[in-house]
Parts: C-alpha cells; sequence; structure tokens
C-alpha cells in the first residue's frame, strides 16, 4: 500500500517511554531514532513512491543487542525489519507494519578470513565493496557483483538473492553463503558465529 495511502498519522502508535528507554538500555540512547526527520532515511529505500515510517529505528552493533531487541519486541508484539543500507529496489526493509526498523549499519566489521578453507566471516552490515577489497588483498576474490557495490551490504545481498549484475552467474551471495547467525527472540543453542561466504582464490574461474 502506497504510504500516501495509508494515511501515516491514522495509524500512528509509537512505542511508548518505557519501551523506548528499555531499547536505550541495550543499543545506547543515541542509536534509537525517533523524531521524523532522522527517521526519514530509514522511511524508504530506493524502491521509487514507497515510505513508510517506523516508530524507532534502532541501530545495533552486536548480535547480542540483536537478539535483546527481538526478545524485547517478541515479548510486546512490535514488529521489526531489518535493514541493511536501504538500496533494495522491491521495499524490502520498508517497516510496512511500523515498529521498529533494526539498523545493521553498524555491524560493519569482516571478522575472520579463512584462507585455507575459502570462508570469510562478516558481520552484516560489511559493504559489499569493502569485503571484495578486503579480501582481495589476501589474492582472494568475492564474486557477488552488484552495480550497487559500494552502497549496499553484505546483510541486504543475501535474503531475496540479489546482489548480482549478471557477470558470475552461479555465484549469487544466497548460493555463496553456509552460514548465517541466526538471531530469534528466544536462545538458541550454539549457532555459528557470523555469516560465511564462499571464496575463491582469483586463479580460479567462477565457473569451474
Ligand atoms: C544504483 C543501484 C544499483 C543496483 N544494482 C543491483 C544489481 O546489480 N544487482 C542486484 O541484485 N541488485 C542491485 N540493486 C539493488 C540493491 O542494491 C541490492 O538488492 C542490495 O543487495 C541491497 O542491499 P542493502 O544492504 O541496501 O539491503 P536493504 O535494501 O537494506 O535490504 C534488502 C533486504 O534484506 C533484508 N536484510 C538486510 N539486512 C539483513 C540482515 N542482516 N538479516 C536479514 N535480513 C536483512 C531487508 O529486510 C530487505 O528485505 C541496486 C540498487 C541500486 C540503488
Amino acid at each position: 500500500m502506497r504510504y500516501s495511502e495509508l494515511g501515516r498519522d491514522n495509524v500512528r502508535k509509537g512505542l511508548g517511554q518505557d519501551l523506548l528507554k528499555r531499547l536505550a538500555d541495550i543499543v545506547g540512547e543515541k542509536y534509537v531514532l525517533t523524531d521524523d526527520e532522522k527517521m526519514e532515511k530509514y522511511s524508504h529505500d530506493e524502491t521509487m513512491g514507497y515510505q513508510f515510517f517506523p516508530d524507532a529505528a534502532v541501530m545495533v552493533e552486536t548480535a547480542e543487542e540483536v537478539s535483546k531487541v527481538l526478545r524485547l519486541a517478541g515479548q510486546y508484539s512490535i514488529p521489526v525489519t531489518p535493514r541493511g543500507l536501504g538500496t533494495g529496489l522491491s521495499g524490502g526493509c520498508l517497516p510496512i507494519h511500523r515498529g521498529i526498523v533494526l539498523s545493521m549499519e553498524r555491524m560493519n566489521q569482516v571478522l575472520e578470513i579463512d584462507e585455507e578453507n575459502l570462508m570469510v566471516v562478516t558481520q552484516p552490515g560489511v559493504i559489499t565493496g569493502e569485503l571484495h577489497r578486503t579480501v582481495e588483498q589476501q589474492g582472494l576474490f568475492y564474486p557477488p557483483d552488484p552495480a550497487s557495490l559500494d552502497s549496499c551490504s553484505i546483510g541486504g545481498t543475501s535474503p531475496r538473492g540479489q546482489g548480482d549484475r549478471g557477470r558470475f552467474d552461479t555465484e549469487r551471495p544466497r548460493t555463496m553463503s553456509a552460514a548465517w547467525r541466526r538471531c530469534c527472540p528466544r536462545e538458541r543453542s550454539s549457532p555459528p558465529e557470523a555469516r560465511w561466504s564462499r571464496m575463491l582464490p582469483v586463479t580460479t574461474s567462477p565457473n569451474s
């Protein structure tokens, strides 16, 4: 539904001061945004003509924070929409049910490059182009190659199978992901540490 048809002011509920304080206790006050001017960025992606404001935009830094926010949101049945860097062209990160936009932009570290097994462990907010450059320094190659290379996140390239402009047909991010760390409202037993992606040595053809 188009934002203009929704009549935003009529549906706005807000989260309440108590809940906002609990979110701030998890991520820090400056990483919980509620005023419209600051949330404008989180109300749209690159899809033309759609805009939905959340009740709050929350910028997490660790997987533990993600879990805590999800647990809190689950407790109050608040919708949560994950957001990478908002370059999507199909509205995937739009908070159409309001609630919380969970932004991954602060989770921007490449954690480990395992040259022997051609695996990399990253946080989801790493810019795809940064991952390219980081592994290239070690003579490796991460094939997914979207035109938005320097503005989209590694986490945002996988959920809908995006992330390529067709040059390396068989190596879309989703097919290259060996594991994601799932963060759930409830504790799960020993998930993998983070998301892994298979890499290729630069000398290997992606289709071989
Ligand atoms: C100029 C331009 C060029 C583009 N070129 C291409 C191209 O060549 N090929 C292509 O396929 N696409 C392309 N796109 C679309 C877009 O860049 C890709 O879809 C990109 O993968 C989105 O990444 P993002 O970080 O911006 O994700 P977002 O738009 O923020 O999110 C995309 C989806 O991923 C979900 N998500 C994000 N992070 C997580 C997470 N950590 N866990 C779970 N779900 C998450 C969101 O909820 C949403 O559903 C282009 C876009 C632009 C503006």
